[in-house]
């Protein structure tokens, strides 16, 4: 990625067919896809990439088993064929996960979910797409081709073999498919890594404030960046904002219709981490009923056990949004009456909340009732915007976009994004031998950066290997190398430690009893700090400022009083 300063300078000088607002998944894609079809694109964040809902999700790239339930089969259909094109696409950074709804001890099998999975079965099928034998045929063949298999049942053994923490509840049986998992964040960077490679300039802290118009015409957009509080102004042809749940607050001056922009009404999730010590979920996920016909998840990330979430109307602060108390004891008690567990807060190693961009109806249906369609609002002036959806369906949702564009200039540009890769996959064995250097990294360290970088694990790799402080592991016991905080000021344009916490690493909702003290996380300040030249008062700072940070978004609530 571009340095900041380089990206200033390249976002106030040049004029570009096109800027994005907004640095989630959706603005990523709509960078990557407008950038592939010829167009010069700038896109600005606000804060830090994927630092609003695409940092905050169930990290899951699936259909959708519950939107079956309200008949949202063309969204289930879509997100399923996505989800395959995902693992092809990004095969280090999506994978199939093994998901378990158990029966347990007396209890009847509920046959709707087998109906429910037989239908998932169906329209997860590359028969389903829309391609012609032909073209179904040779993307079976490929390399990097991925189909689930079809769900099946398994018996009360092997549910416990795959989740251990089963064990005590005597499941009989457990219905098993397939859904994939990746980290949202690493999503985002790599699409924006493949949109810069396309040639975007991307900016984070860039806060757009204004738009410009001109004879009636969006022209730009002005903003204040953050480092200096300078304002600028970049100038482009088209304007697409993908704000997500606060797609609503950027407004032309004058709109004709309140039709052209969308009404969001957003609904917090919350999660929960745990240790594997608590709750051992072994290697496949499991569904938790949580009362009231709702469920949630129980899933293996990066070593630990993630749960969630909730979904209730949310009314509060958009910038920082906590996981309510609430939301932490539902998440705590369906979990430990599932499980026969008793986990309480002092347990938690991690917690976040995120806002979903769902998009008002006018009716007074609840959130949950809501659908996550993605909708294209288009202004008078021409600005564009996409909201709702889903992390899973970000590509299909940068189509609808910049096909819009296309079309209204009667260009003929078709979208390439289904056939071009995200990022480089690698293996650990790719890693091993850096050109003689001799790489001391335990094998849980390699895995986790092939994983996280694909390829430029090795660059990772390499610094660790040639400074012995950068080798060391930010949080002990976690397989995150010091190094990366380098890599991220360096290469991903991360300015605070909470980036590299929150963002590059996940450790800030991984181990955050582990990183309640400004020392606990003076080696990463100070790394950043050689990287963008603070002096020590500003390390020491930006310490603090983790902390204010850690607060803020309610990551430890042991430490909750
Ligand atoms: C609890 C929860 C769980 C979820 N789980 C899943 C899941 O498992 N799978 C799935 O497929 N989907 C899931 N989703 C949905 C998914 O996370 C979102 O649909 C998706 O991340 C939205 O991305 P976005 O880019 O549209 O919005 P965001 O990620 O919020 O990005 C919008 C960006 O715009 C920036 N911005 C705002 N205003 C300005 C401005 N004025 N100037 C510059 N930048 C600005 C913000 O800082 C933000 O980074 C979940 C959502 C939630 C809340």
């Amino acid at each position: 990625m571009l340095s900041r300063q380089d990206a200033i300078e390249a976002v106030t000088e040049e004029e570009f067919d096109v800027v994005v607002i907004g640095g989630g998944v959706t603005g990523a894609g709509v960078a990557m896809d407008a950038a592939s079809r010829g167009y010069t694109v700038a896109l600005l964040e606000r804060r830090d990439w994927a630092a609003g809902t695409s940092s905050r999700s169930s990290k899951m790239v699936h259909g959708g088993l519950r939107y079956l339930q309200n008949f949202d089969l063309g969204l289930v259909r879509e997100a399923l064929l996505e989800r395959q094109l995902m693992v092809q696409l990004a095969p280090h950074l999506v994978y199939p996960t093994p998901f378990l709804v158990p029966t347990l001890g007396e209890e009847k099998r509920d046959r709707r979910i087998g109906i429910g999975l037989n239908m998932y079965d169906v329209m997860a099928s590359v028969r389903a797409s829309g391609m012609t034998r032909r073209e179904r045929a040779a993307r079976a063949e490929s390399a990097d081709y991925w189909a689930p298999d079809r769900h099946r049942t398994i018996d009360g053994a092997e549910a416990i073999d795959l989740v251990p923490a089963l064990a005590p509840r005597d499941p009989s049986h457990a219905y098993l498919f397939y859904d994939c998992q990746t980290d949202d964040v690493r999503l985002v960077l790599t699409i924006l890594g493949e949109a810069e490679r396309l040639g975007a300039v991307t900016l984070n802290g860039v806060e757009v404030t204004d738009l410009l118009e001109e004879n009636g015409r969006i022209a730009g957009i002005t903003g204040i960046e953050a480092e200096s509080g300078e304002a600028i102004a970049v100038r482009a042809a088209n304007v697409v904002n993908a704000t997500g749940v606060w797609a609503d607050r950027i407004r032309p001056d004058e709109i004709h219709d309140e039709e052209e922009i969308p009404r969001i009404e957003p609904s917090r999730g919350t999660h929960l981490t745990v240790s594997h010590d608590d709750l051992e979920i072994g290697r496949a996920a499991c569904i938790v009923p949580a009362g009231g016909g709702r469920a949630i998840f129980a899933l293996p990330w990066y070593g630990r056990t993630l749960l969630g979430t909730t979904d209730r109307d949310y009314e509060g602060d958009l910038s920082h949004v906590e996981p309510s108390g609430d939301d932490i004891d539902y998440l705590l008690g369906a979990t430990n009456d599932f499980f026969g567990t008793s986990i309480g807060r002092d347990r938690i190693t991690g917690a976040y909340a995120g806002v979903r961009p769902l998009i008002a109806t006018g009716d007074e249906h609840k959130s949950v009732d809501i659908s996550r369609k993605a909708e294209l609002y288009e202004t008078s002036s021409g600005m564009l915007t996409i909201t709702g959806g889903k992390l899973t369906t970000w590509r299909r949702m940068a189509k609808q976009v910049v096909d819009r564009m296309v079309e209204r200039e009667g260009r003929e540009a078709p979208c390439r994004t289904a056939d071009l890769p995200l990022g480089m996959p690698a293996e650990e064995k790719d890693f091993a031998d850096l050109g003689g250097l001799d790489v001391k990294a335990p094998d849980e360290t390699r895995a986790n950066l092939g994983f996280r970088y694909g390829h430029f694990a090795s660059k990772v790799l390499r610094l660790a290997t040639e400074d012995e402080t950068l080798a060391r592991p930010i949080v002990d016991g976690q397989p995150d190398l010091l190094a990366e905080a380098l890599v991220a000021a360096r290469f991903e344009q991360a300015r605070s430690v909470a980036d590299v916490l929150l963002r590059r690493t996940r450790l800030g909702i991984l181990a955050a009893p582990q990183l309640r003290t400004a020392e606990s996380v003076m080696p990463v300040a100070r790394i950043l700090g050689k990287e963008l030249g603070w002096g020590k008062q500003r390390v020491r700072a930006e310490a603090n400022a983790w902390l204010d940070e850690a607060r803020a978004e309610g990551i430890d609530p042991a430490a909750r009083h």
